[in-house]
């Protein structure tokens, strides 16, 4: 039987009750990212996504120790763990994992791929939601062949990041690879963690760039302050 239609149930600490079942096809979102905080770009982004491809639910991935990130020091996962539930809470076909954060070591998003290509089957398609930032990235590592066979992309456009770089990338794979990777075009949302941790640290307002809940946890938690949270080491 179809993963996501009739009689089988999803596993529960994946995708909730409420998941309405969809005819056709079953599709499933994975949106990955440290979320150091989540906001409004990742949402409005995913729920596009959503909508445009069918999917039947999107569920968010906080990464563990993503081994590109050295810009800046990971806010401790329970926190960013904690604000996605957050964030994800009042929107039915939203879910969150602790697949990467429970996993010791670097995350890797075709670990990440291949343990939801396990969970669901061969029946369901996957869709690896990103920026269009994030998928230069990704297309860039290596495996990307192996990743591309295994579940299909949507690229984000997001204001102030050009996709020069892609049309390069893109030359290197073949037709039916590029066939697996889907330009989304999202409204227009300059919003990115970093200016909101930049905007929290130096006392300016965050309002309207995440949802309200996310913001006060932030506050009450100290998140992002110089002395706050942020300075303990990643558990
Ligand atoms: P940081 O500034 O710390 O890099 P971020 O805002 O880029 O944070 P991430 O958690 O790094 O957020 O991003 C997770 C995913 O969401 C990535 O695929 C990224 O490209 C995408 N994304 C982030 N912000 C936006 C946005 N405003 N619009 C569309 N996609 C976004
Ligand atoms: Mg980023």
């Amino acid at each position: 039987m179809h993963p996501l239609r009739g009689g089988y149930i999803i596993p529960r600490e994946e995708v909730g009750k409420g998941v309405p079942r969809r005819e056709g096809a079953a599709r499933l979102g994975i949106m990955g990212g440290p979320f150091d905080p989540i906001h409004y770009g990742h949402l409005v982004t995913a729920e596009a996504a959503r909508t445009e491809f069918d999917l039947a639910a999107v569920i968010f991935v906080p990464a563990g120790h993503p081994p590109h990130k050295k810009d800046h020091r990971l806010t401790p996962a329970r926190h960013r763990y904690l604000m996605t539930v957050l964030a994800v809470a009042t929107n039915p076909w939203f879910e969150v994992s602790r697949v990467e954060i429970d996993r010791p070591g670097y995350s890797y998003t075709i670990d990440t791929v291949q343990e939801f290509r396990r969970r669901y089957g061969e029946a369901t398609e996957l869709y690896f939601i990103t920026g269009a930032d994030a998928i230069l990235e990704i297309l860039t590592w290596h495996r990307v062949n192996d990743l591309l066979g295994l579940c299909q992309f949507i690229a984000a456009t997001r204001p102030g990041y050009h996709l020069d770089g892609l049309g390069q990338v893109l030359a290197s794979l073949t037709p039916e690879e590029r066939g697996r990777i889907h330009l989304l075009e999202v409204p227009a949302l300059a919003i990115s963690s970093t200016d909101v941790r930049e905007r929290v640290r130096r006392g300016r307002s965050i309002k309207y760039l995440l949802p309200e809940a996310v913001e006060h946890y932030i506050y009450k938690n100290r998140l992002y302050l110089e002395n706050g949270e942020e300075e303990v080491t990643e558990e």
